[in-house]
C-alpha cells in the first residue's frame, strides 16, 4: 500500500524544520506497512492527482508573498480536497493563508483561500518561544512558535488545542492554539511538530486510511527489529518520542 503525501511549497514555506514533518509521517507510515510517495509542489508545478495527505509549513511574510498568487491558482483544488475530507496539516505561514486574510504588520493584506474561518492580524510584538497546549482530542501538544500574525477563530471552526499553558498559540488573548476543520488542521507549532506529537501523525494517517476505505488497527511491531539491541523499531520510536516530549515539556518559554 502506498500513500501519496504532498508537501506544499517546500522551497519557500519551510522554516524551523517543517519539512521534518514529512519525514516523521513517512517513518510512521512504515509502521503501518504503508509506503509514502512524497510529492513536492512548488510554484508553477502541475497539480498532482490522488493525494492522500497534504502538508504545508511556515515562512517569512516575504515567502508568503512569493507563493500567494500560485496558491490562488490551486485554491479550488485544495478547497475541494478539504471538503472531501482529505487530511491536511498547515503550519504557521500556510495556516494563516488557509484563512480569510493575513493583514501584515506592514499594512499589507494577503487574502487567504478560506478553508479555515479565521482572520490574522500582524502585530509589532512577535510571539516567540516554546509552547505547551492541551487538546481534548489529541492530548498535550508541544512545539515552538515564532509569528507576528495573531489569529482569531470565527464561526464553525474549533481550536486544535483548547488551552495553552505555555506561550501564546493563536493570539495573546484566547489561550487556544491552531484550528481543526473537517480533516484539516492548522497550527502555529513548529518543532518539527509531528515527531513530537505522534497523536496528530497517527490521526492524519488514520483519516487518510478511512478515505481509502479501511481502518488502521495495528502497528506492525514484528517487522522492525533493532538489529543488535533486540528492541523493536516501534519501541525505539516511542522511546525517542517520549524523551523529546519530556524535554519539550521542561523547556522554558
Ligand atoms: N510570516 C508569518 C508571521 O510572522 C508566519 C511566520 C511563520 O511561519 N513562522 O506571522
Amino acid at each position: 500500500m502506498e500513500f501519496k503525501v504532498l508537501q506544499l511549497y517546500s522551497n519557500d514555506m519551510n522554516i524551523y524544520g517543517d519539512c521534518g514533518n514529512i519525514l516523521a509521517l513517512k517513518r510512521r507510515l512504515t509502521l503501518y506497512n504503508i509506503t509514502a510517495k512524497i510529492i513536492e509542489y512548488n510554484q508553477g508545478d502541475a497539480w498532482p492527482k490522488n493525494i492522500d495527505i497534504i502538508m504545508g509549513g511556515g515562512g517569512q511574510d516575504s515567502g508568503q508573498n512569493k507563493i500567494i498568487n500560485d496558491l490562488y491558482k490551486i485554491s479550488s483544488n485544495l478547497q475541494n480536497l478539504a471538503q472531501n475530507n482529505t487530511p491536511m496539516l498547515m503550519v504557521c505561514g500556510l495556516y494563516q493563508l488557509f484563512g480569510k486574510f493575513f493583514k501584515t504588520k506592514d499594512g499589507e493584506t494577503l487574502n487567504g483561500i478560506e478553508i479555515f474561518n479565521i482572520e490574522t492580524y500582524g502585530k509589532d510584538k512577535r510571539l516567540i518561544g516554546n509552547v505547551i497546549a492541551k487538546s481534548n482530542q489529541f492530548g498535550t501538544l508541544v512545539g515552538y512558535e515564532n509569528h507576528s500574525g495573531q489569529t482569531y477563530l470565527l464561526d464553525n471552526i474549533e481550536p486544535l488545542a483548547e488551552l495553552v499553558t505555555l506561550g501564546a498559540g493563536n493570539n495573546e488573548q484566547d489561550k487556544n492554539e491552531g484550528c481543526i476543520y473537517k480533516n484539516c488542521l492548522g497550527t502555529y507549532l513548529h518543532g518539527s511538530f509531528l515527531p513530537k506529537n505522534p497523536t496528530i501523525t497517527d490521526w492524519l494517517i488514520n483519516q487518510a486510511a478511512k478515505n481509502r476505505g479501511f481502518n488502521l488497527t495495528t502497528i506492525n511491531t514484528q517487522k522492525y527489529q533493532y538489529r543488535a539491541k533486540g528492541i523493536n523499531y516501534l519501541t525505539g520510536v516511542e522511546y525517542f518520542t517520549k524523551r523529546a516530549r519530556q524535554i519539550a515539556k521542561k523547556l522554558k518559554r
